[in-house]
């Protein structure tokens, strides 16, 4: 691990990790080389775990081809060349507009998915909205809007359940104290397994379409 030391006018002394190979620190201007290693030393662990992950993270998300291939419901239903006319032939740009048109025109599979789990559970929504947030996957606000990320039909369905049951469970307590998640238990019970899958997913919501 390549580790940049900045030394600057601050108080405290800040680590974070660039990728799985570099991390940058920033001390404070007149922080003894022995402190600083010191401090390097106590974080090693943590800075392994983190790497580690990036990568783990940089494996799983290695098996999907989200530039060129359609997928539903983590299925691949299809190359993009054969679903979007003169997609080849495009630019970046253009290849991203199109993409995320083409799985906008499948939002409604979602709006299934909320119909019916809102009818299973009670838990009721006013209006649902897309949305192309980079951080989460859904939202639900006091009028009761649920806005849900169009990338969520990439997502294995049992993924965009736990979200939808999560959202809706919102209806009851717009927080995440206990009692939230005790509900959100009564839908999905395996919940918390839900959340660390969702996670591996997190690379979806960062990649630009
Ligand atoms: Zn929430």
């Amino acid at each position: 691990m390549r580790v940049t030391i900045l030394r600057e006018k601050r108080k405290t002394i800040v680590l974070s990790l660039i990728d799985e190979n570099s991390a940058l620190l920033k001390v404070p201007k007149h922080l003894s080389d022995n402190k600083i290693s010191e401090f390097l030393e106590s974080k090693k662990r943590w800075l392994e775990n983190k790497a580690q992950k990036i990568n783990q993270d940089k494996e799983f998300s290695k098996a999907f081809d989200i530039k060129n291939c359609f997928y539903l419901f983590g299925k691949q239903e299809g190359k993009f060349e054969d679903l979007i006319l003169g997609f080849n032939s495009m630019s970046e740009k253009e290849k991203g507009l199109h993409i995320r048109k083409y799985y906008l025109s499948h939002f409604s599979n979602l709006e299934d998915i909320v119909l019916k789990l809102s009818e299973k559970t009670g838990l009721v929504f006013e209006k649902i909205k897309s949305t192309a947030a980079k951080t989460i996957w859904g939202s639900y606000s006091s009028d009761r809007i649920m806005k849900l990320n169009w990338k969520l039909l990439l997502l294995p369905k049992e993924l965009v359940n736990y979200v939808v049951i999560h959202e809706l469970c919102h209806s009851k307590h717009m927080n995440h104290k206990p009692q939230f998640w005790r509900d959100v238990a009564k839908f999905c019970p395996d919940f918390k397994l839900k959340r660390k899958q969702l996670n591996q997913y997190g690379f979806l919501l960062k990649a630009c379409f």
